[in-house]
């Protein structure tokens, strides 16, 4: 998920110095010494040993349960795959050991499981006789960011990337809680079969945070090769709602997300004489300040929309009139008529600008992002009731819109009722110390972005394994 501005901090730098002094004291030790473990030393012995006690576990857990009570069963096996996907992160589009971990571990509780759907997409079958088909979807990828959690598995994963340069490599937007609790919900409905009907439809998508990943995978006949669903189900971590809750939202959840790059000319020249020149960074920082009249002036108050020149840059030393200005831009909105009202709007004010310096037309390039992410008002009407009743209403928050993107939105556009929900994972002590002292929690991609594992899991398997048998009940 690319992360929206509310879940942004407002001041990290603070937040870094305070949180570091904090992690320590407020990580219940019980937490710490479940999930830790796993993330030493591990000898042989011990992890055969683990693993027949996880088989034993297994059987014995595999009689019919609802989802809290067989998650409380089997979640150590499941934190040791959620370290396991947290120490291995790979970057966008070459997802291929995480994609394969998905594989096998889809495998191995009986789905039929295609692999390289849409670059290293992943699709599972767990088909249960007649009846509808949901799709529950999770994202592979990591973010090139170098973790800088003091978690005892953290990432130490490093990668070169495009450019050449070493970069580290984290599950900073938490893409491993969802894989993990993907996993966690396949292998409840493996061994809860006499609880629901009809087909699962799991898939681990590549390229989330490239916007482009779902796109491959509807490409590669995702909707015509297999099933094409009845429902879609995702979930995405919350870093600033506590783990334990979950948030839903009907409508737009998450915003169209728009990249403009315009390039505006002028005539070089010596800074000395303007007056035989024509500037364009003049030209370009009149239209800086026209673009901010968009939204304010020309989109209805009451609708969202964000204009946003993220990068400026012309000229090369002091005294020099350079010949062209380049400018980026992103734009956010939700309905199409207010995305396609700020496209016109911006490219109008360009040419605007150009025209009242005497400039020639500038170059503007339009690149679509993900569209906007609408949650089925029906659809998330009756999770929102199943929620409540698997984890307690006063659990069940009301999430706000933000303005990130997510490409989720696109199996929505492919036509199936879909529903994203945020899964809490900041542990509520954390978040208290937080408010209290008003400092932003890390935010999703931020290098100290650490979710408090076991519950979130917990939340995230019961919630989402609730959504499918009741999609699915006999
Ligand atoms: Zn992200
Ligand atoms: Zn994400």
């Amino acid at each position: 998920m690319e992360i929206g501005a509310s879940w942004e901090p407002e001041d990290s730098a603070t937040g870094k110095t305070a949180r570091n002094g904090l992690e320590h004291s407020l990580v219940p030790a019980g937490n710490e010494a479940t999930v830790i473990p796993f993330a030493r030393d591990v000898t042989m012995y011990k992890l055969l040993f683990f693993l027949f006690f996880s088989v034993v576990m297994f059987s014995q857990t595999a009689n019919a349960q609802d989802p809290s009570q067989w998650v409380k069963g089997n979640l150590n096996d499941l934190v040791k795959l959620y370290v396991h996907f947290h120490k291995t992160p790979e970057l966008s589009f070459h997802e291929k050991e995480t994609a394969a971990k998905l594989a096998s571990e889809l495998k191995s509780v009986g789905a039929v499981v295609t692999e390289n759907v849409g670059g290293f997409g992943v699709v599972g079958l767990m088909k249960n006789g007649d009846g509808p088909t949901v799709m529950v979807r999770t994202d592979l990828d990591a973010l090139p960011v170098a973790e800088a959690t003091d978690v005892p598995y953290a990432s130490k994963v490093t990668t070169v990337d495009a450019d050449g340069n070493t970069v580290g490599v984290m599950h900073a937007c938490g893409h491993d809680i969802h894989m993990t609790t993907l996993v966690g919900v396949a292998r409840f409905l493996a061994a809860n079969q006499d609880k629901w009907q009809g087909t699962v439809m799991f898939i681990g998508q590549p390229a989330e945070e490239r916007g482009m990943g779902a796109v491959a995978m509807l490409d590669d006949g995702l909707f015509e090769k297999f099933p094409k669903p009845d429902y879609a189900l995702a979930l995405h971590c919350n870093s600033v709602t506590p783990s334990g809750s979950v948030s839903v939202r009907p409508g737009y959840a998450m915003a169209n997300v728009d990249s403009v790059d315009i390039e505006v000319f002028g005539r070089g020249g010596h800074g000395a004489y303007p007056h035989t020149t024509i500037d364009p960074i003049v030209q370009a920082a009149k239209l800086v300040v026209d673009l901010q009249t968009l939204v304010s002036r020309e989109v209805k108050p009451i609708e969202a929309g964000v204009v946003t020149v993220g990068s400026i840059h012309a000229g090369t030393k002091h005294n020099i009139i350079s010949d062209s200005c380049k400018l980026q831009l992103t734009v956010r909105s939700y309905s199409e008529e207010v995305r396609q009202l700020l496209l016109n709007g911006i490219k109008r004010k360009a040419r605007a600008a150009a025209i009242s310096a005497g400039a020639k037309e500038p170059e503007i390039k339009i690149s679509e992002g993900t569209p906007s992410l609408s949650n089925d008002a029906e659809l998330t009407a009756k999770m929102k009731k199943v929620f409540e009743g698997a984890i307690g209403a006063k659990n069940v928050l009301d999430a706000e819109p933000v303005m990130g993107g997510e490409d989720f939105s696109q199996y929505g556009r492919a036509g199936v009722p879909s529903l994203m929900y945020f899964l809490g994972v900041v542990e509520p002590r954390k978040l208290e110390y937080y408010e209290t002292n008003e400092i932003a929690p890390p935010s999703l991609h931020s290098a100290e972005f650490a979710p408090n594992v076991e519950p979130s899991l917990m939340t995230g398997i019961v919630t989402m394994s609730s959504g499918v048998l009741e999609l699915l009940k006999k």
